[in-house]
């Protein structure tokens, strides 16, 4: 095992997103894409010819919107420390240890699901969520810039081998932007890995599930594509928490430190962005018939096959490559010991768990008709993760040197067989 001193030497020599200038605009462009956008996007119209009405500042700050985000900020910190769930070792870090994670995300999707269904049943005003977003929004805005701050500062104070392998350039606004630590904890809280799966992931569901209730108080009736993308993005979220155990050898777990980026990612852009398709079919109901429905569920079910099973294949590999389903798999050696898959979901093309994801995130555009703007999330998710293969095919190879350019070889395809 390397020793801890052999790490207190580490600094991130490459920085990414165009280094300092780009993430200082970063910093500031994010929350404006995501105001932007929403506004851009209300129940009068919805057009991307038309510039947005930016209300009065004071518009945006709300005692009661800040108390409804502190108060599902707390009971998700609640939900996270109940004893239950599965407690797992996270992947060896470069300090040479492994932390602990209590696997409890998916239980708490399910608590909050039922409290959501005990408050529609108690009659509790749940749709002052949707009247009030524009508060929520800037309260979770304001929350996590506070946080970012809060975690530089902590991160000053840590050994040097629990900083983030991408987030210790030196350079003190892109370290705050990455994240200067990996894994910062307040006692057995794991700060990053709670705000990347709970409040942000889970209030995004709970925010589609107030449209749909505000749908029905207003109309009587459950709009069937709003349903239907309610039920999608449902099914998505609760499988991503349901495999909680598989996000510890992410990118985000293994790479990125907790700072600016993933707070306002998890509490802002994913929660208040990704319900631009939900909010459009609450504020512009759209008819589908019934083939356009069977071929949108077809393709969200196949993008989800697809995602699933890619996911799993590599996970259960890397768990365990002696398994028996993996005798007649072809794979490259590498000189860490590692081997990677050319069989396989993983044979086809370099991401099939990408390609997956973009299936469905197109299939939750569609029932929203020609309109651009519900399509913001399938075209910035793509930009999104082509920039990410990128920067893992770039950690490959830094892991796995040749064997990585075999494997390129092999596999030609990044995302699209035989497009890109
Ligand atoms: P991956 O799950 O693709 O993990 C990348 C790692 O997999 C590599 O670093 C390498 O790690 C291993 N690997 C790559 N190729 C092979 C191979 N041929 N054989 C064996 N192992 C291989 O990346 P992400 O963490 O980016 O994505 C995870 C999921 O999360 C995806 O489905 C993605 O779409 C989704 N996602 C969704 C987001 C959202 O906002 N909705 C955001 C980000 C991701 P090693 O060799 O060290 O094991």
């Amino acid at each position: 095992m390397k020793s801890e001193k052999s790490f207190q030497r580490y600094k991130t020599t490459k920085m990414e997103f165009g280094g300092t200038p780009g993430v200082t605009a970063l910093i500031f462009m994010l929350p404006i894409i995501v105001y932007t956008i929403n506004l851009a996007c209300g129940k009068e119209s919805c057009s991307i010819t038309r510039l947005p009405k930016f209300p009065s500042f004071s518009y945006f700050f709300d005692m009661e919107a800040t108390c409804i985000f502190f108060g599902w900020l707390a009971f998700q910190v609640v939900l996270s420390l109940l004893p239950v769930g599965q407690v797992i070792p996270g992947q060896l870090l470069n300090s040479g240890k492994r932390l602990m994670y209590r696997c409890n995300a998916f239980h708490a999707l399910l608590i909050s699901s039922a409290a959501f269904g005990l408050a529609v049943y108690c009659d509790v005003p749940l749709t002052i969520v949707y009247d009030k977003f524009y508060q929520i929004l800037t309260a979770a805005l304001v929350y996590s810039v506070f946080l970012s701050i809060a975690l530089y500062f902590k991160s000053t104070l840590t050994a040097d081998y629990n900083l983030a392998p991408g987030g210790n350039t030196g350079s003190i606004i892109y370290d705050f932007f990455v994240g200067h630590e990996l894994n910062p904890r307040i006692g057995s809280l794991d700060l990053k890995i709670f705000f990347e799966l709970r409040p942000g992931l889970i209030g995004w569901i709970m925010l589609n599930f107030v449209f749909v209730l505000k749908a029905y108080q207003d109309t009587g009736t459950l709009p069937p594509a709003l349903a239907m993308v309610t039920a999608f993005q449902t099914l998505y979220i609760a499988d991503i928490l349901y495999f909680e155990s598989h996000f510890l050898t992410t990118m985000d777990i293994m790479h990125d430190g907790f700072g600016y980026m993933l707070a306002f990612g998890d509490l802002v852009w994913v929660p208040f962005l990704y319900c631009l398709q939900t909010r459009y079919l609450l504020e512009h109901p759209r008819d589908l018939t019934w083939y356009a429905m069977c071929g949108i569920a077809l393709l969200n079910f196949v993008g989800y096959y697809i995602f699933r099973s890619s996911n799993s294949e590599k996970n259960e590999f890397r768990k365990n490559p002696h398994d028996p389903k993996f005798d007649n798999y072809e794979t490259i050696p590498t000189a860490s010991g590692k081997k990677l898959l050319v069989s396989g979901w993983w044979g086809m093309v370099r991401k099939p768990n990408y390609l997956g994801d973009l299936c469905m995130a197109l299939a939750w555009s569609l029932p929203c008709g020609l309109n651009a703007i519900p399509y913001f999330y399938p075209v910035y998710f793509l930009i999104f993760l082509v920039h990410r293969e990128r920067r893992d095919s770039i950690e490959c190879y830094k892991k796995y040197g040749s064997s990585w350019d075999r494997y390129c070889q092999r596999v030609k395809y990044k995302i699209f067989p035989y497009i890109y």
